[in-house]
């Protein structure tokens, strides 16, 4: 009998690989994804908690999702990820139409607790968080037929800094990476299968190897991976400026395929703020960094996360903040109002900044992150880029239809094409060399000059209906 999932991803890129996790194990069990809720069996949300938003968001998706249990009356409806993981059972008695709460965890024991809520008629949680040094097993990602030729490979989770904002500790344990091997393996199949762009995952992951014995940290993963034949881009997320180390930022200047983008959260811009966050850096300290990074790649793109309104910044604090991104100088930024999260230290601390203030400091930190970003895409007219095509941009229309890429510096390039005939779909995964014609807020907007011709592999094509055959 076919049945059909729909699963609704919330919050950061973990959350987006945990879902291709799920998908990957309710498999065996003949679920066929579905854009349409309505027409599932299975209804599961992958949530996140990391702000107070995300979880707000949840909670009324959840809600229009309740009545289709009316027409449906075998629609089961799950909630996975970091808020099932905070709240566990009590999830449950919130939302009377649930039927299943499980954490980032418990995702292999996904197929029998479907199995079990189906045949017992019980609504159940389990929300086992994996706290020893060793014997957690990583789902190994397989290569999806979605077309797509950049991945995403999970390198480690949990994280073992205590940010005095953040709940991640505790929704995600503490850190444990993927065997070296495992993870070349992994790229490894992806590359075979089509993939040239691999960015891995954690929430940490310049920390990586720390909690393991074989002398493989970091730096020399980084090593092992960009060394799997027919990889082209590497990229990684999300680096602590603790652990960004010489050894690491060297890695720029030597391996051909780590792009030309690094993301170093910085959060604030007062040394007070960032003792209070529990940061340990100070402000001199991050921008040395910055520099170094810039020294070894002239021309990288670099971006940050700002946290505005924590509990007793001051103005003077956000002057520093606004300074800092002043002199760094950052391609993009992602900016948050500070929100208290459960359990973290700085839920003690009185939230006394009001909210009106915070989104006025939130506004003023986009406007000048705004400013460097157009001054620097502004750069990239008339220039040629090199795009890998990924597909169909969300820009496009059946009148006007358009594909998208990246360049090596993470700038999107969309690029109008004649039609969205197989001719162009066979560009997925090529290179492109595209002259910008057009530069717009967040993104350029160009005309193919050249088109590679590649004889690579890319059975992935099959997924889109295209044919590889020259
Ligand atoms: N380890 C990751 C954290 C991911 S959370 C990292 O260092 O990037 C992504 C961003 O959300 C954080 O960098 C921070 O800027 C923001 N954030 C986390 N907790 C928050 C909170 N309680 N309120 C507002 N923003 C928060």
């Amino acid at each position: 009998m076919q049945r059909f999932v729909y699963v609704q991803t919330f919050g950061c890129q973990m959350n987006a690989y945990d879902t291709e996790r799920i998908l990957q194990v309710l498999e065996p069990l003949s679920y066929t994804p579905t854009d349409d809720p309505a027409q599932a069996d299975l209804i599961l949300l992958n949530s996140c908690t990391v702000r107070d938003r995300a979880e707000q968001k949840l909670m009324s998706y959840l809600g229009t999702f309740a009545p289709l249990k009316q027409h449906n009356p075998d629609l089961l409806i799950g909630v996975g990820g970091c808020v099932a993981q905070q709240e566990g059972e009590a999830l449950l008695k919130k939302a009377k139409y649930l039927d299943l709460v499980f954490g980032p965890d418990n995702i292999p024991s996904l197929p029998a607790l479907i199995d079990r809520v189906r045949s017992e008629g019980q609504r159940l949680s389990e929300t086992v968080l994996h706290k020893k040094k060793d014997g957690y097993e990583f789902v190994a990602g397989k290569p999806l037929e979605d077309g797509k030729p950049v991945a995403n490979v999970t390198v480690m989770k949990g994280c073992n800094k205590n940010c005095a904002f953040c709940i991640v500790p505790q929704v995600r344990g503490r850190e444990l990476s993927k065997p070296a091997d495992d993870v070349v393996a992994e790229v490894t199949r992806f590359v075979e299968s089509g993939v040239r762009e691999i960015l891995l995952l954690g929430q940490n992951v310049n920390s990586y190897g720390h909690d393991r014995s074989d002398g493989v940290l970091f730096p020399q993963l980084l090593d092992r991976v960009a060394a799997v034949p027919g990889l082209d881009r590497l990229r990684f997320t999300t680096s602590h400026p603790w652990d960004c180390t010489d050894e690491l930022i060297d890695r720029f200047a030597t391996l051909e395929p780590l792009c030309e983008y690094f993301h170093l959260p910085v959060q604030s811009g007062s040394d007070r703020v960032l003792e209070r966050m529990r940061r340990g850096y100070t402000a001199a300290e991050y921008i040395e960094r910055a520099d170094r990074i810039r020294a070894v790649v002239p021309g990288i793109y670099f971006s940050t996360d700002i946290i505005v309104g924590f509990p007793g910044e001051t103005e003077a604090d956000f002057e520093e903040t606004l300074s800092l991104i002043d002199r760094v100088k950052y391609d993009f930024l992602f900016g948050f109002t500070y929100s208290p999260r459960p359990g973290t230290k700085a839920a003690q601390y009185e939230d006394d900044v009001p909210e009106p203030e915070k989104a006025r400091r939130l506004q003023v930190v986009f406007e000048l992150a705004d400013r460097q970003r157009r001054a620097r895409l502004a750069t990239l007219q008339d220039q040629v880029v090199e795009v890998l095509v990924e597909g169909p941009s969300r820009a496009s229309t059946a009148l006007k239809p358009q594909m998208m890429g990246r360049t090596r510096t993470n700038v999107i390039v969309n690029f109008p094409v004649g039609s969205m005939a197989l001719g162009q779909l066979r560009w997925v995964g090529q290179m492109a060399q595209v002259k910008v014609t057009r530069v717009s807020p967040h993104s350029v907007t160009g005309e193919v000059v050249q088109i590679e011709e590649t004889t690579r592999p890319r059975p992935f094509l099959a997924g889109l209906g295209v044919s590889t055959a020259a």
